[in-house]
Order: C-alpha cells, then structure tokens, then sequence
C-alpha cells in the first residue's frame, strides 16, 4: 500500500467519493476505505435480473441545482422519472403527493375552489395553533384533520417509532400541498434516476482512485491514519469519538426482498401504507424506476424499525436531545484540524443526494 496518501476517506459513499474524486482532479492522492463489500454507501444498486435494485432503499435524485445536475450528469445519463407515488390506505388508493387528485379521492371536490374551501374549513380547526411545536401540529395546520389521519398519522408514527406529538414539525414541512393535479412528489427543477443505476454513477468517480472495501477504520485505526495526512471521516460521529459523552439515535429498517415470476406487481414504484396496523411503511417495485420491461419483477417491503449496534444508522432523530448531544461532538471534532467530518452520519442530518455532493464539492475547495 503507498504511504504517501494526501487523503484517507473513510466511507466510499456519495460524499467521500465525491469529495475524493474532487481533491483527485487537482492532483491530491487519496485512499478511500469502506466496511462494507462494496462502493456506493446507501446508494447502492445491484443488477438483479436486469432490473436494478436499490438495495438500501428506494432512491430519487432531485435538485434545483443546475451546476449538481449537470455533475452527476456528467458522469452519467439519468431517465427521465418523476416520482408519484400512492398511498393505500384500508385498500382504498391516494396520490400522493397531496394535490387535487388527492382531494378528490378524499371528498369528492373538482375544482381547486371546492378544494380550497374544504381544506380551509379543515385547518380552520387549528387556527389556534400558531407556531407548531411538533409534527402532529404541524400536519394539522397544513393539512387538517383527514388527511392528518388517513395519510400522515400512521406513517410517521411507524416510521419514526413514537407519537407524532413527539416528532419535529420540519419532517412535514417538506411534503408538497399543491391545487392542481399534479402527481409528481418534488418540487424541484430537475430529477431522474441513473441509467445503468446509482452505483455505476460511484464506480464513474472512483476511477483511478485507490479504493478497498472490507475495510473498517476502527479495526485499524492507527495504522490506517498513519497512510494519510488528513482523513474525511462520512461515518458516525459518536462512533468516530468512541462514545464518549453518550450514543446519538437513529432510526433504522430492515427490507424484505421478494423476485416475483410475474412483469408487473402494483404498476407503480411507491405505493406507501399509511395505516398503523400495517408493519411496513412501503412497497418499492424497483423496475418501475426504469421503466423496466423484463418478464420478472423485484419488490421490496420497507419495515422501520429500532437502530441497535448491528442495525444500519439510516435516519437521524434531530430532536432537542441528539441535537445537544451533538453539538458536544462537534465541539470536539473543531479540535481535530486533520479530520473532516461529512456526510450524513458524520453530519449526523437529514441530507439527500444533492445536499450531500454540494457539501462534498464543497469541502473539497477548503482543500485543493
Ligand atoms: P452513506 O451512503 O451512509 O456512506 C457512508 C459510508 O461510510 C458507508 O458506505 C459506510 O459503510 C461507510 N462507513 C461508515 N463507518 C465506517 C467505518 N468505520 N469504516 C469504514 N467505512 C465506514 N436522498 C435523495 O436525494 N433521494 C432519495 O430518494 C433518498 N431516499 C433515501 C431513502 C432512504 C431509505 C435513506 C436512508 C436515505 C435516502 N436518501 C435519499 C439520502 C441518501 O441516501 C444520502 O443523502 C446519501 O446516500 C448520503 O451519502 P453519505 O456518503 O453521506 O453516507
Ligand atoms: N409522510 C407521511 N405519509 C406518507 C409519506 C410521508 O406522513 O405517505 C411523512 C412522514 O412523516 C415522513 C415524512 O413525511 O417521515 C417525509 O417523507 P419522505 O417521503 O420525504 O421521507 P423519506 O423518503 O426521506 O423517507
């Protein structure tokens, strides 16, 4: 192994590979290291029967962001795919997300007066709530109460494992309510997915970059510092400090794959089930994210569940608790000069795609 590394990037997901890829072009030399077996972090995707299956959870890229989409762009071609999903709740379908479409399966309504008013008499109930303090609160002045409990409700609470009362109003705020009848879930400008899948877009910025897999940074930790100048660390920040003041919270989910011997299972990718007594929060048929045509079918169904030791860390709890706690980490992570903290473990924030490759171009200028 050279010694003579300018960058030790430990995790090959979007951000340390982004960020590896960037430094590369102006001449640093990196080794980027992953626990896993493969490249990719969460994004991963594998070629299952032709169809490519998002293995750690369904992915959509989206972003405002010209310069982002023309990166990821550059390295490879995204479909054109929107993202609509549906709701099932009690057998009966919505589309999400809440639009016209919606307001009429709920109501009846047809025009977005008729709509407008109905919501209007719905969240006029909650008139007295004036700076939501939780989620709960937050769905009923946006939304009123029908849709609260037939569509929001039961997800997040099974999602996140606790009541909504005890959940940040944020997590809602970025659900679109729309008077028209469009289905597409995103407000943003531009949105695919990768042709040929999301790890090919990680292999594309990892070429002639040193990479191994199999590789966890604490089993080796002083040997594997002692290669590089500086590390970019994307794993769990309380890991990264053993611990030391407490463990931040994540919530976690655990899949249950399924090849099907027929083409088409729900016609759709997302179908999310809003009910509480239904164990999982939803089905992703994955070849519908590419328009698949192949005689099989791979579905997914999403369980959330408890994080613990041997679980993955899929989503930050930022409430006041874990956000303290945190800040006590990234007091102590100030004092480590040589150490970049990115990412969303490192971060320990709810970041999608686009966030993370603009933090990692980002970082990446403080260091070229
Ligand atoms: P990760 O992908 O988690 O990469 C970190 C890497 O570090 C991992 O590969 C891990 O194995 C490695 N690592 C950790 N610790 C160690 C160690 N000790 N030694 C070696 N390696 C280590 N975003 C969107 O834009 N659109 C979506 O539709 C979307 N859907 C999502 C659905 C789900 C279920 C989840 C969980 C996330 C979703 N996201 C979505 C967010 C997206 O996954 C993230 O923004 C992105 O993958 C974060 O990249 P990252 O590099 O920060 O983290
Ligand atoms: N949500 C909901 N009903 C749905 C879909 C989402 O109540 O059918 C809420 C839920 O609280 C969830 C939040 O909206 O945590 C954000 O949903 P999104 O689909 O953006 O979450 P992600 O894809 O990141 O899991």
């Amino acid at each position: 192994m050279n010694s003579n590394y300018d960058f030790l990037i430990v995790g090959a997901g979007l951000f340390g590979s982004v960020f590896a890829h960037e430094v590369t072009k102006h001449g640093k030399k990196c080794l980027v290291i992953d626990k896993r077996n493969h490249v990719a972090g969460n994004i991963y995707t594998e070629n299952i029967e032709g169809i490519d299956v998002h293995k750690y959870g369904a992915h959509i890229f989206h972003t405002s962001n010209k310069e982002i989409w023309d990166y990821v762009n550059s390295f490879v071609e995204f479909n054109n795919f929107v993202n609509s999903p549906l709701a099932n709740y009690k057998g009966d379908l919505y589309n999400l997300p809440f639009n016209m479409n919606t307001f009429y399966k709920l109501w009846g309504v047809k025009t977005p007066a008729e709509a407008l008013k109905k919501i209007e008499k719905q969240r006029s109930k909650f008139s007295h709530i004036k700076n939501p303090k939780n989620l709960e609160e937050q769905a009923y002045v946006l939304a009123g109460k029908d849709i609260y409990e037939k569509l929001i409700k039961g997800y997040t609470e099974k999602q996140w494992g606790r009541p909504a009362t005890e959940i940040p109003a944020f997590i809602i705020r970025r659900l679109p309510f729309r008077l028209n009848f469009d289905n597409n879930y995103f407000n943003d400008t531009y949105q695919g997915i990768p042709i040929g899948g999301y790890t090919k877009l990680v292999e594309k910025l990892l070429i002639g970059i040193d990479v191994k897999t199999n590789v966890n940074y604490f089993d080796n930790k002083n040997d594997l510092n002692a290669l590089a100048k500086n590390i970019v660390f994307t794993g769990k920040i309380d890991e990264f400090f053993n611990y030391k003041f407490g463990k931040l919270e994540y919530r976690s989910l655990h899949f249950e794959n399924k090849l099907l011997n027929i083409p088409n299972f729900q016609g759709n990718a997302v179908v999310n089930y809003t009910e509480k007594k239904i164990p999982f929060t939803r089905i992703i048929e994955h070849k519908h994210f590419s328009f698949g045509k192949q005689p099989k079918t791979y579905i997914t169904k999403e369980y959330p569940d408890e994080f613990s030791k041997d679980k993955e860390p899929y989503y930050p709890i930022n409430d006041k608790k874990n956000q303290n706690l945190l800040s006590k980490y990234q007091e102590l992570a100030k004092m480590h000069d040589k150490i970049i903290f990115g990412g969303r473990l490192a971060e320990y924030k709810y970041y999608d795609m686009h966030n993370v490759i603009e933090r990692a171009i980002s970082e990446s200028k403080n260091h070229i």
